[in-house]
């Protein structure tokens, strides 16, 4: 069974992050998507909510679910047998911080595979930050988000 972990802050999770799943479900037999507990830190939304809205969209596909977690990334896929990491790249910025996250990870954890997937140019535009940025200032976010999310459902 090929595992993978989609680690990120997922603060909230976005149309981008939907299309890597997506993409991801290809390629893996199940994807855990891991959200590190330490970027609770500045965050809009609370570990707890950013877990419910990803389980409001996944809780029928016994393929995805979705975790909390407190150690090293590198850690917590030793803990779920998982021996990818699953990551999206949007850019060259997105390119330079993976590759070194990629090889720190390789030295520390040689077993792991990183796998990136390209964003789908529609998204390429979309991060958390500009939905947290929109809804600071009053702006409705719902055309960043998946389906049928209501962001005011998890605020
Ligand atoms: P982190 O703080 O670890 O970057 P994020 O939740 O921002 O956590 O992102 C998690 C993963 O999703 C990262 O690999 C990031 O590059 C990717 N990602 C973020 N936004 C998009 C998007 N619009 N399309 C595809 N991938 C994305």
């Amino acid at each position: 069974m090929r595992t993978a972990l989609f680690p990120g802050s997922f603060d909230p999770f976005t149309l981008g992050h939907q299309a890597i799943v997506e993409d991801g479900l290809k390629i893996f037999d199940r994807i855990v998507i891991g959200i590190g507990s330490n970027s609770e830190k500045n965050g809009l939304l609370t570990v707890a909510n950013r877990r419910r809205l990803i389980e409001d969209l996944y809780g029928d596909n016994d393929r995805v679910s979705v975790a909390v977690y407190e150690e090293l990334t590198g850690e917590f896929c030793r803990q779920i047998g998982a021996s990818f990491l699953l990551r999206g790249m949007r850019n060259t910025v997105d390119y330079e911080y993976e590759r070194n996250m990629m090889v720190v990870n390789q030295m520390l954890f040689p077993e792991i595979t990183t796998v990136l997937l390209f964003t789908p140019p529609k998204y390429v535009a979309i991060s958390s930050s500009i939905i947290r940025e929109l809804i600071q200032f009053g702006g409705d976010p719902t055309p960043l988000m998946p389906d049928n999310i209501d962001i005011k459902n998890y605020l």
